[in-house]
């Protein structure tokens, strides 16, 4: 008999991706996948922990399936990801009806977990070693996924994928839990990362967007030489098929002048660039160990700006972390105001266990401060974004479609003519009407009007037909 998966995902690319793979592997092992946790015979959840937030949704879900586990206690629940890793025992303790906490170096295991409680060796944890327990090769190897396995139906469109190219973090920000959670830094080797692109390719993906936690620090050494972000952009830009090329998320003192010619010198690698500031002060920059100051951030900025001028580029922030003054967090205002960032993800600092900002500084901004400035960094970010879509206003931008919008709803679902999105090349929202066949397509676009977050146009071709060109 066919069993049945569900699968809840929340956080970055990367656990789009890790999910993506569990599916892969689960399918093989004859699980189908179903929309709702009533319908699975496995419910799965993979986790964030890189806020409190994130993290109190979670086990608030979790708690909401107690009954659920009480009325079929042959459902099991596995709890994934950088909230397995992070708590390991205390969600078995919270939420102790869970069958299975599997940290995100050890999803391979997963099959044979759910084996283990089927021959009755009751619940089961896989997770990596901490960044202490061990040599730091093995600990290394702890935390190596299985990334060939792909499932292009699990990626929200079968034509654009992600590729993970580096697994860990060694940057220790202070504040940051993923150096624990994802270990290592660990470059993958080029022939893994080619060979699964040109799978991707072969699945019929246009677009591949790498993934590392700090990407362009990307190294691989081997026999052959070392390899660097720049040289595999290179050499995946050979590949057919595959015609945007995208990588997230830069580190700012990594970004160095041969890969920004590099993705100059290469049409299908998208000049966006995500490189996150976190703040505009210095103080808090050193404080949050960030490696560099707001100088050698805006002269790489710069650098982007004399190679790429065209080129997008968007950014994080962090408000109200430990000791942040009025004046500090003006700084922040102020480098949104020169940056004039495609877009920002504004985050209120959380504190994090097991972190040194968690151990050695004071969480002594108020809640309401930080919420406070939260919205006022948005709203200047929101209206510097849409004064530079404005510049769009009037011009063709190039769209690969993704699908119809959210707007479009299941309202439109018979009707000929819906609202389709995509995105540019700079990675710019973009929506016009149009028909769902157009997905997958590239379009040229007539930008008519422009919002903060979105372009809002009409299809070239589409006009030349209906004035009978
Ligand atoms: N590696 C990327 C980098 O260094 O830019 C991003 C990693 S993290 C998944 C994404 C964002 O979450 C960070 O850029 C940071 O702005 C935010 N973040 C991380 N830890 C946080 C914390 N403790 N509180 C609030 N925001 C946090
Ligand atoms: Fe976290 Fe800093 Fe590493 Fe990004 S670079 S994952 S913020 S420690």
């Amino acid at each position: 008999m066919t069993k049945t998966v569900y699968i809840k995902t929340v956080g970055c690319q990367m656990n789009v991706l890790d999910s993506e793979m569990v599916i892969a592997d689960l399918k093989r092992n004859g699980y189908e996948v179903v929309d709702t946790p009533d319908a699975a015979d496995l419910l799965l959840y993979n986790t964030c922990s890189i806020r409190e937030q994130a993290e109190e949704k979670t086990y608030s879900a979790l708690g909401k399936l107690r009954d659920t586990k009480d009325r079929n206690p042959e459902k099991k629940i596995g709890v994934l990801g950088c909230m397995a890793q992070k708590d390991q025992e205390v969600i078995f303790r919270r939420a102790p009806f869970v069958d299975m906490v599997v940290g995100p170096g050890q999803l391979h295991a997963l099959p044979q977990l759910i084996t283990n409680i089927d021959s009755g060796e009751g619940r089961q944890m896989a997770v990596s070693l901490g960044r202490t327990e061990g040599k730091q090769a093995v600990v290394a190897r702890s935390h190596e996924t299985f990334d060939p396995l792909r499932d292009p139906s699990m990626r929200p469109t079968p034509f654009q994928a992600y590729l993970r190219i580096q697994i860990g973090c060694d940057k220790f920000c202070t504040y940051c839990v993923v150096p624990n959670t994802r270990g290592p830094e660990q470059g993958r080797s080029p022939v893994e990362i080619l060979s699964e692109a040109r799978v991707l390719a072969e699945q019929g993906c246009r677009e591949i967007t790498l993934l590392g936690q700090t990407v362009n620090s990307y190294r691989h050494r081997s026999e052959d030489g070392e390899t660097d972000l720049a040289g595999l952009l290179e050499q995946l830009h050979e590949i057919d098929g595959i015609e945007r090329l995208k990588f997230v998320t830069n580190y700012p003192k990594d970004m160095t002048e041969r890969l920004l010619t590099t993705v100059r010198d290469l049409p299908k690698c998208s000049p966006y660039l995500h490189v996150p500031a976190q703040s505009g002060s210095d103080a808090v920059l050193k404080r949050m160990k960030r490696g560099y100051t707001v100088g050698q951030y805006m002269d790489m900025f710069e650098r982007i700006e004399s190679i790429l001028p065209e080129a997008a580029v968007s950014s994080d922030f962090i408000v109200g972390f430990c000791g942040e003054t009025d004046e500090d967090f003006q700084k922040s205002v102020d480098m949104i105001e020169r940056c004039r960032f495609k877009n920002s993800f504004i985050f209120q600092y959380s504190v994090r266990g097991g972190t040194k900002a968690a151990e050695r500084l004071e969480d002594d901004v108020p809640r309401e401060v930080k919420a406070q400035r939260n919205n006022e960094l948005l709203a200047v970010q929101n209206r510097v974004a849409k004064e530079g879509n404005e510049k769009l206003r009037g011009t063709t931008v190039q769209v690969l479609v993704e699908g119809p919008s959210k707007k479009a709803g299941k309202a439109d679902e018979d009707s000929s003519i819906v609202q389709m999105t995509g995105r540019t090349h700079c990675d710019r929202i973009v929506v016009f009407d149009g028909n769902r066949r157009q997905a997958r397509q590239l379009l040229d676009v007539h930008v008519d009007d422009v919002t903060s977050h979105t372009l809002i146009g009409r299809v070239r071709t589409v006009e030349l037909v209906s004035i009978g060109l």
